[in-house]
């Protein structure tokens, strides 16, 4: 079962190739493995709850191509579906009935969404719903919260240093002070700092915009009433509230956190799940709202592939197996299986930890927590993380290469995946 001498010779050849040709050898950052040590796997294929590298080497995915795969890797019927969508042709750049049904299936699902429009991921959706925050409300700041991420446009990648909480100061060379200096930050689960920042900018504030799960700084849960008391604050001041659930949005549950949690934002941001593994991103929400994105109103947002057949294609029959009875209760059931499981092992092998799970949704902090904010997380033993993150790719399980991501399960993985998974984590974690 256990095969600690993996051989990567090929994976090795591919990345070290990749270096001289791409930034970091890869197309986005947290693949290259960087804060976990190591050389990453390069893959050749994806099935079910598996993917196999170009070395031949089998793995468990807690990945799922960092969320989509929720029904497993290349389900038979998204496959089929999109062989039949493919012979239509690949692109339309013009209205197709594929848009409106995947459009009424969003609508249904999510409380918060009256109307929805399609982008093509999760960091043109936030993009685009920030402008729209602004436009609705006339008022330039808004306020986001440390560690939650919400793609890569310029006005969120604020660090909030604990003496800078609020200072708005840029985390990347390359982002303006202009662009960033509206980006006011709390802690994350502190309705205090949120109600100190309406206090201080009276009428200035367009919204708040957050993670209602975290998934980007390790798994955070919302504190018990939280969700709400910030559904309180912005209606009281005037302001939105967005609820960025990219990574959660028929996650978590079909209808996202705000099914979940009961709490009902303004907007809302899709992305991940949405395109069953194809370029899609969404953002909709209260029909007076998104009635001023345009042509029907003036708030310009636009895309050449957006709606593309072959993405709608695939996110509706994604929707469509989420929908048959049981797959969240089977989640949740599996998913816990695998959290409980992991804390107990660590606390039997003698490592502090904590985590736990929503849905299809995890984590695990190598801290006694608990982990309330990204300062929290930050108290998790990265170097131990490394360690872990290592022996289990060793012994065929694939976990997400960063302490600051969560895990996520799928429809493919079963109990023996889970039971192999927890069988190989104690023996990496006896010999930590
Ligand atoms: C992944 C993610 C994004 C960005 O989506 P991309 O498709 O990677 O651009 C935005 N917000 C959240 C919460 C995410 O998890």
């Amino acid at each position: 079962m256990v095969n600690t001498t993996i051989k990567t010779t090929k994976s090795q050849e591919i990345f070290a190739a990749a270096q001289n040709l791409m930034p970091g050898g890869v197309s986005s950052p947290v693949r290259a493995f960087k804060s976990v040590g190591g050389q990453p796997i390069v893959f050749d294929r994806v099935k079910d709850a598996y993917i196999w590298d170009v070395d031949g080497n089998q793995y468990i995915d807690y990945v799922g191509t960092w969320g989509p795969a929720i029904c497993g890797h290349a389900h038979p019927e998204v496959i089929a579906a999109l062989h039949e969508a493919l012979e239509k042709g690949t692109s339309f750049g013009a209205p197709s009935v594929l848009e409106n049904v995947l459009a009424e299936m969003v609508i249904d699902a999510v409380p918060s969404i009256e109307m929805v429009r399609f982008v093509n991921s999760g960091t043109e959706a936030c993009m685009a719903v920030l402008r729209l925050m602004r436009a609705f409300t006339n008022r330039e700041k808004i306020i986001k919260f440390e560690g939650c991420y919400h793609g890569h446009a310029d006005m969120f990648l604020v660090k909030a240093g604990s003496g800078v909480a609020t200072l708005g100061l840029p985390d990347s060379p390359g982002v303006p002070k202009s662009a960033t200096m509206n980006t006011l930050t709390a802690p994350y689960n502190d309705l205090e700092a949120v109600k100190a920042l309406f206090a201080e900018n009276p009428d200035e504030i367009a919204g708040v915009i957050l993670e209602p799960v975290v998934g980007n700084a390790g798994f955070i849960t919302p504190d018990t009433g939280f969700l709400e008391g910030l559904r309180e604050i912005t209606r009281e001041h005037g302001a939105l509230l967005v609820f960025d659930e990219v990574m959660t949005g028929f996650r978590i549950a079909y209808g996202g956190a705000q099914e979940k949690f009961g709490v009902t934002p303004d907007l809302t941001t899709l992305g991940k799940v949405i395109g069953g593994g194809l370029p899609v991103g969404a953002y909709g929400g209260r029909r007076d709202i998104m009635s001023m994105i345009a042509p029907a109103g003036p708030v310009y947002q636009a895309g050449t592939l957006s709606g593309n057949p072959l993405a709608m294609t695939a996110g509706i029959k994604t929707l469509e197996l989420l929908q048959r009875p049981g797959t969240y209760e089977y989640l949740d059931k599996i998913t816990q299986k695998l959290a409980d499981g992991l804390l107990q092992i660590a606390q039997e092998t003698g490592h502090p930890a904590c985590g736990g799970h929503i849905s299809a949704m995890f984590g695990l902090f190598f801290t006694c927590g608990p982990v309330h904010n990204y300062e929290d997380a930050k108290k998790s033993d990265m170097a131990k993380f490394g360690r872990f993150h290592r022996g289990m790719l060793e012994r065929g399980v694939y976990l997400a290469p960063s302490q600051f991501e969560a895990g996520f399960t799928c429809l493919a993985h079963s109990e023996a995946d889970i039971d192999q998974t927890l069988a190989v984590a104690r023996e990496v974690l006896s010999s930590l």
